[in-house]
């Protein structure tokens, strides 16, 4: 039987991994303790442990499990278990921060651990027999919906200037209807602390946040207290978003680059900046910019048409307009069914029929393949042979 509040007992490679460190050394922690309490899905589990690094190498192998040092400036080990893998990190403490990077030191009190976590939260513990550790009222807090830091909100944003964007994305995903009062304030007065750090960093919390069910309330609370400002100057206001987030739920379709678009105004430029400043990769600025396309608006919705927009966007795209300006159910269904063709013919055959390679042969395929298109994509080689004929002969004469 699946035990909810441990689920990873079920999980290929735990079983071992527990066995080549010793169940009294480790116990799961932070995300996976905090969620499977809530009931929620776990997809991953981090471990902490009172053995230092190399004792967590020696004994894995010892075992013949794989041990990756991926953190090990941090103490972090990655066990891989039956294609399963599992972050271990040694019980520390942070030395020296500078606001974005901290040196560590090992320790073997779990409260120390503890401490240097960011939310009460997400400083749970569960050892093997399933016996929760909350050294800092964790449990309360998530039962009332309070992401509160551990010590000092400000002391704590000083150190690490991520936890701003930490302490929003929780409250998104934990929070009740009121935010923390000391932590909200602190994290507007530090707010341009933001610019010191890795624009990736940001990005990914930002993405996560938006990811949420709903984050709205949140988003609105951030703009009324400057938190943007720093790294998205161009974020005024969360309708757009509240629209798209109903469509989104009524489509069952959600995609957080949608998401980041309705939050800023509609222009090509701006999601072209905001791409670049916020590291995305190639192909995700790409999508952005196009969803400031007008393709979607300046056609008339036949089917042929569409058909039409879904070849030349490529289904993506055109899902992300259809989905940003008219979410109408029957066009998205057709959108997602319909099996996008290929051109039924290729260089080669233009070639058989006495094309000369060279530009010419991709100049007719061109055309070709407009004029396929325009008579809605028929099927079959022969009757595009036909259709480039007439090209071929113009060509030749
Ligand atoms: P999620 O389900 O979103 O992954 P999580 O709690 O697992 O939530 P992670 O970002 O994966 O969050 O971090 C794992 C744990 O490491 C956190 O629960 C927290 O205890 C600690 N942590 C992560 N980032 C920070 C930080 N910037 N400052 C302090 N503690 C942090
Ligand atoms: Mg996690």
């Amino acid at each position: 039987m699946t035990d909810r509040t441990q689920p990873w007992l079920e999980w290929p490679g735990f079983a071992s991994v527990v066995a080549a460190l010793g169940a009294d050394n480790i116990r799961v922690v932070g995300g996976a303790v905090r969620d499977a309490w809530l009931g929620l899905p776990v997809s991953d589990v981090d471990l902490a442990t009172v053995l230092l690094p190399d004792q967590v190498i020696k004994r894995l192998q010892a075992k013949h499990l794989k041990a990756l040092p991926t953190g090990i400036a941090h103490g972090t080990i990655t066990a891989v278990a039956d294609h399963h893998s599992f972050e271990i990190t040694t019980l520390r403490r942070d030395v020296a921060t500078d606001g974005r990077h901290a040196d560590v030191a090992f320790t073997d009190s779990w409260q120390t651990d503890a401490a240097r976590r960011d939310f009460t939260i997400n400083a749970l513990y569960m050892d093997c027999a399933g016996k929760i550790y909350d050294y800092f009222g964790g449990l309360d807090d998530l039962k009332t919906g309070r992401v509160r830091f551990i010590d000092d909100a400000t002391k704590r944003i000083e150190e690490d200037a991520l936890r701003i964007m930490r302490f929003f994305r929780f409250n998104a995903r934990f929070g009740a209807a009121d935010l923390d009062a000391a932590g909200l304030a602190a994290c507007a007065r530090q707010a341009n602390h933001l610019m010191a750090l890795s624009r990736e960093r940001i990005r990914d919390e930002l993405l996560k946040m938006l990811a949420v069910l709903d984050p709205v309330p949140t988003i609105e609370v951030m703009i009324t207290h400057g938190i943007f400002k720093p790294f998205l100057p161009e974020v005024h206001s969360a309708s757009g978003l509240h629209k798209l987030i109903e469509a989104e739920h009524r489509l069952d379709d959600i995609a957080v680059l949608r998401r980041l678009f309705v939050l800023l105004p509609r222009s090509a430029a701006i999601c072209e900046d905001v791409a670049l400043r916020l590291k995305f990769s190639l192909k995700e600025r790409q999508r952005l910019v196009a969803m400031a396309g007008e393709e979607l608006c300046a056609v008339a919705p036949d089917p042929h048409t569409i058909r039409k927009l879904i070849y030349q966007l490529g289904r993506e795209r055109f899902i992300d307009q259809l989905i940003l300006r008219t979410p109408s159910k029957e066009l998205y269904e057709q959108a997602q069914a319909w099996d996008i063709p290929k051109l039924p013919i290729k260089g080669g055959d233009l070639i058989a029929n006495g094309v000369a390679a060279g530009p010419d042969v991709s100049r007719i395929l061109a055309l070709i393949e407009n004029d396929w298109i325009d008579a809605d994509f028929p099927d079959g080689k022969a009757i595009l042979v036909d259709m480039a004929r007439v090209y071929i002969k113009n060509h030749k004469e």
